[in-house]
């Protein structure tokens, strides 16, 4: 693991997360700057810093955990369209160097650039989201 990686250690538990589901190989947790409600990101619990370094499997491994929790991110929030983002290199606006996917909600007219600046969300708000996704995920 990357020493002071704070994915790992959101994976590790040692630093605290809204999490939204769990299983061997990934995790998926809210984004606590959220750019939209429901904002969330799925992590390997291997370290890879990106994409290029990342190992085909656990590539896999997240995609599968991606694809569930859209689906229940997209029965919760029922955004106007949902993207996922994923970025490699500081050119690419990338800021947690441990692989990772953005599942972003999209609202009407919400007018959302690639890189948007960094807010602090509503924890309360952020708490809520999570809890339903959670039931909504699917196994
Ligand atoms: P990126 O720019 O693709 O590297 O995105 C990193 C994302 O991680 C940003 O959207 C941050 O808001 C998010 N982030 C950073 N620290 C935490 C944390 N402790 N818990 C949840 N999300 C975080
Ligand atoms: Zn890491």
């Amino acid at each position: 693991m990357g020493n002071d990686c704070i994915f790992c250690k959101i994976v590790e538990g040692v630093i605290p997360s809204f999490k939204i589901y769990e299983d061997e190989n990934t995790l998926a947790f809210m984004d606590i700057n959220p750019v939209n409600p429901g904002h969330c990101l799925v992590v390997p619990k291997n370290h890879a810093p990106n994409l290029f370094e990342s190992e085909p499997e656990d590539l896999a491994n997240t995609m599968a955990t991606v694809r569930k929790v859209a689906r229940a991110v997209q029965q919760v929030a029922k955004p106007y369209g949902l993207n996922l983002l994923q970025a490699n290199g500081a050119g690419a606006a990338q800021s947690v160097f441990h692989l990772h996917f953005h599942i972003i909600p999209r609202g009407r007219d919400d007018d959302l650039r690639m890189n948007w600046g960094l807010k602090s969300g509503n924890k309360d708000e952020i708490a809520a989201l999570a809890a339903k996704i959670k039931a909504a995920v699917e196994d």
